[in-house]
């Protein structure tokens, strides 16, 4: 008989390389694999199962929304994109809200937006080793060219401008710059964090210069970092707020949050999606909302991401150099060594651990923001392990 694997690369576009593992369910933060093998999950879906699996709040508003109402289209009101957008909007500044069903369409509409907001001007500074998704304009956006080599010409304006660098980014602007697009910590790009002097000289100059200012929170987003949105560590609002992942708490789901000011900008027929705030996504997406937004749900994520830095930092001195540097904020944690990320990716999921990389010598962190000082204990022993055996 065929295997999974062999199957896998008859019918499936070879576009994510060799893939071994396949799952067949969750529960809180383990999976199981289709042999029965259990894993602690410490990528959650690459930052997006941020509840875990089979949370019951989730399971029970799926079920409740899909045996109601799935999809009708944007030509009609739909109350839980309304609901959501306005607990999106309370939870960061005044303003409205887009959505779409990914990360990169979200990008794709902030490009779209800073543009027409413009009029005429149409350069977009980024930065570099920023990763900013897939399609064409959000491609163009991602500041490494391994992305997109194969893929030129890309769209015409767009210039990179390295982390952290106020002066160069400020020497890159010119009077046809409509925009500039940070991640305040960049993920694939090798879970590098802005500084606060950086973001609050780039929020003073923009303003000044009346530029755009868009956070690609993507990733770091919706309760990653501690706090509800990365930018609330720097106490630097942006323009323009780009959400996915973490978001639909497993239901793809995007979103763009503009501020009030310029929200006229977009008008009818200026941008649009099939699926996008379908009834069902928005149903999860406002559970989510609700459940991190609840009690002291972030302060006990901030307290459990500082164990987790505690026990990397301990397991830093123990390893005799090869750990370089543990880096990110609260959840979003990379550990950069001397060796090679995914031989350890490899050897942790063998020592049932899932972990991620972020470039080729960066181990990403991203664990659902339920896990329990006894999970963060357990992965850190794997990760330990697994790094001795390889590194
Ligand atoms: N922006 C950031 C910061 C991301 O990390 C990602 C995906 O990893 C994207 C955009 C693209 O999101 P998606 O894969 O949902 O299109």
């Amino acid at each position: 008989m065929e295997s999974l694997k062999e199957k896998d690369s008859r019918f499936i576009l070879n576009t994510y390389g060799e893939r071994e593992l396949a799952f067949e369910r969750g529960e809180g933060v383990y999976l199981w694999d289709v042999k029965g093998k259990r894993y602690l999950d410490f990528l959650s879906g690459i930052g997006v199962n941020i509840l875990g699996y089979a949370h019951p709040r989730i399971i029970e508003t799926i079920q409740r929304q899909a045996s109601k109402l799935t999809h009708t289209s944007n030509l009609y009101l739909i109350p839980n994109q309304i609901k959501l957008a306005e607990k999106l909007v309370r939870n960061s500044f005044p303003g409205k809200c887009f959505f779409c069903n990914s990360g990169a369409e979200a990008v794709e509409a902030s490009l779209k937006f800073a543009r027409k907001r413009g009029k005429g001007r149409f350069e977009v500074i980024s930065l570099e080793n920023s990763f900013h998704g897939r399609t064409y304009g959000a491609l163009s956006l991602t500041g490494q060219t391994k992305y997109q080599k194969n893929f030129v010409p890309l769209l015409p304006g767009i210039k990179y401008t390295p982390i952290n660098d106020f002066e160069k980014l400020k020497s890159k602007v010119t009077p046809q710059t409509c925009a500039i697009i940070i991640e305040p910590i960049q993920g694939e790009g090798g879970v590098n964090p802005c500084e606060e002097r950086f973001l609050k000289a780039v929020r003073e100059f923009t303003k000044e210069k009346d530029i755009l200012l868009i956070f690609d929170e993507v990733q770091c987003g919706m309760g990653r970092t501690g706090r509800l949105f990365a930018y609330q560590h720097f106490g630097v609002e942006p323009d323009v707020l780009v959400l996915a992942k973490g978001l639909g708490g497993g239901l793809p789901i995007g979103a763009m949050v503009v501020r009030e000011e310029i929200a006229d900008t977009f008008q009818p027929g200026d941008h649009a999606s099939t699926f996008g705030g379908n009834p069902l996504s928005t149903a999860v997406a406002c559970e989510v909302v609700d459940i991190l937004t609840s009690g002291n749900f972030l302060e006990k994520v901030r307290e459990k991401a500082v164990f987790l830095w505690e026990l990397l930092e301990k397991l830093r001195g123990n390893m005799e150099g090869k750990i370089k540097k543990i880096k990110g904020i609260g959840f979003m944690v990379g550990i950069e060594i001397s060796g090679s990320a995914k031989k350890v990716r490899r050897k942790c999921e063998e020592n049932g651990l899932l972990v991620g990389t972020a470039g080729e010598n960066v181990v990403r962190l991203l664990p659902p923001l339920i896990v329990e000082k006894t999970h963060i204990e357990e992965a850190v022993k794997i990760i330990e392990e697994s790094m001795k055996e390889v590194l």
